[in-house]
């Protein structure tokens, strides 16, 4: 007698006729499938699953939660692939929206579809003459991003990416298709709006957009600058930065340590990728104690439209190949007041002596994200969202890469060493440990991600409502 197949075994006949003509069910009988199948930010730890779906419509996307529920098989979502929670061992299947991501633009907010990422959205407002609240690179998913807070240049002009989340589309753990806004489930919405993972498969977010004028010029142009110093300029670097005060929405900065390759020879640098909203005579006497400083290497990157000027919808702040899928990647994300001219002498000596042990890593860089809370608290005060981390300045995320498996212990003590001393006090200055979700690696305290017992209870006592059987937002630490 023929043994009866699992649900798994089973997929392509009881999944397959319900999905779409353009949706694809891949079946992984091998690594080497897995990879050819489905890329993701970082090669670490990836699981490899039974099955992915590639789904293409809403309709995909509620099938396949209700097969997958009355199967009783676990699956992940992947948006666009940049968390180490998007995949899922062989007792489970990839629900991979990489192919879901239509977008609809309104007169002043734009709906996209969960597979959407953050270029394809710029890109998409910037012809109506808008821009977005969205993250500083194009390859992240708009929908991890958003769903956790979401950070970008434009929080200090418009607030947090969550905070311009008007309303959501979201398919239960019960299988049904919900809106959720801030008349239609308003406690979801909340919650929604920072621990956005755990209660459902969002499927369509729709976002406030604003016209290009608030960016302070009438061709839609911002100013960028990518600058480079050598080490010994580094205090008067912090001084510099610190004294910039980080409260005027129109500035943003990445600032931090990399190594620059000239053939075979690596060196490491100070650099700061500067972007401000408004003239360019505003921008230089902003940045002036920073230019000041005389750095060896000043660069635009191109195109621009004017010297020190780029169009809008081409700003991906890091312009890295770090954001880009592939390789063995790690991050290590702390939240931080302001930065220590002791504590950065310190990251930089163990950054320098890490890449100098293990050349492979030279590419692994540290970067403080800086720009102005204000508009993100004033919001706050207005409008309550179960984002927790309103009260932290900027965010360290040293992100570690490196080419040789071997390198990975090393890599990662490296990476807990850099987070520890930004979470030191001299960094923090009286305030708690903070760890944003979407920085995560699965070792932070579930009070440092959501702030506080208030929070984490009201939290959880949705995740019962919503999701009691945990069938999403298999990221850590766990809502229980
Ligand atoms: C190079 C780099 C740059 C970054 N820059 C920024 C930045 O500027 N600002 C910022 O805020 N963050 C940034 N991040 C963090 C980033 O927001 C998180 O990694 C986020 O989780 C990525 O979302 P994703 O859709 O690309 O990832 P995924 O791994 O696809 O998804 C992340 C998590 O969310 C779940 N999920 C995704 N979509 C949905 C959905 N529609 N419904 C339900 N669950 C879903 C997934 O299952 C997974 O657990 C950056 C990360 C990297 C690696």
């Amino acid at each position: 007698m023929a043994a009866t197949k699992t649900p798994l075994e089973n997929i392509v006949e009881s999944l397959g006729p319900t999905l779409s003509s353009k949706a694809q069910i891949h079946l992984i009988s091998d690594a080497k499938i897995f990879s050819e199948t489905f890329t993701s930010w970082s090669d670490l730890n990836k699981k490899v699953p039974s099955a992915i779906i590639k789904i293409h419509t809403v309709g995909d996307a509620l099938e396949t939660i209700l097969w997958a529920t009355s199967n009783s098989v676990p699956f992940v979502v992947k948006a666009g692939g940049h968390s180490n929670f998007c995949t899922i061992g062989k007792e489970g299947v990839i629900i991979d929206l990489s192919n879901f991501k239509k977008i609809t633009l309104h007169e002043d907010s734009v709906t996209v579809q969960a597979g959407t990422l953050t270029e394809e959205l710029i890109s998409a407002v910037y012809p109506q003459g808008r821009c977005v609240v969205a993250g500083g690179c194009g390859g992240v998913g708009v929908s991890g991003s958003s769903l956790a807070g979401g950070f970008g240049p434009l929080v200090g002009l418009h607030g947090l990416i969550c905070d311009n989340l008007l309303s959501a589309r979201v398919i239960t753990a019960a299988g049904e298709l919900i809106e959720v806004s801030k008349t239609k489930n308003p406690e979801l919405f909340w919650a929604l709006r920072g621990a956005g993972m755990r209660f459902g498969l969002v499927v369509e977010l729709t976002l406030r957009t604003y016209p290009l004028a608030t960016l302070g010029s009438d061709d839609g142009s911002i100013w960028e600058m990518t600058l480079m110093w050598g080490e010994e300029q580094l205090e008067d670097l912090v001084e510099a930065l610190n004294g910039l005060g980080w409260t005027k929405g129109e500035a943003t900065a990445y600032f931090g340590f990399a190594h620059e390759k000239e053939g075979d020879r690596i060196s490491p640098v100070c650099l700061a990728m500067l972007h401000y909203f408004g003239p360019t005579s505003a921008a230089e006497a902003y940045f002036r104690p920073l230019l000041s400083l005389r750095p060896f290497h000043a660069l635009n990157t191109p195109p621009h439209v004017q010297p020190g000027r780029i169009p809008y919808n081409l700003i991906d702040a890091l312009q890295l190949p770090h954001q880009k899928h592939g390789g063995f990647k790690s991050m290590f994300g702390a939240g931080v007041q302001k930065l220590s001219a002791p504590g950065m002498r310190k990251i930089w000596e163990t950054y320098t002596q890490f890449v100098s042990a293990h050349p492979d890593a030279f590419r692994s860089i540290v970067l403080v994200e800086m720009f102005s809370m204000e508009k993100a608290r004033e919001i706050g005060r207005k409008d309550d969202t179960a984002f927790p981390h309103r009260d932290v300045n900027l965010w360290a995320f040293p992100i570690v890469w490196h080419d040789d498996p071997n390198t990975e212990p090393a890599a990662t003590k490296f990476g807990n060493e850099v987070r520890k001393m930004f979470q030191d006090e001299e960094f923090r200055s009286g305030h708690k440990v903070s760890a944003y979700v979407n920085f995560n690696r699965g070792d932070e305290s579930i009070l440092d991600t959501y702030g506080n017992e208030e929070r984490v209870a009201r939290l959880q006592g949705l995740k019962k409502e919503w999701d009691p059987k945990s069938l999403f937002g298999d990221l850590v630490p766990r809502l229980k």
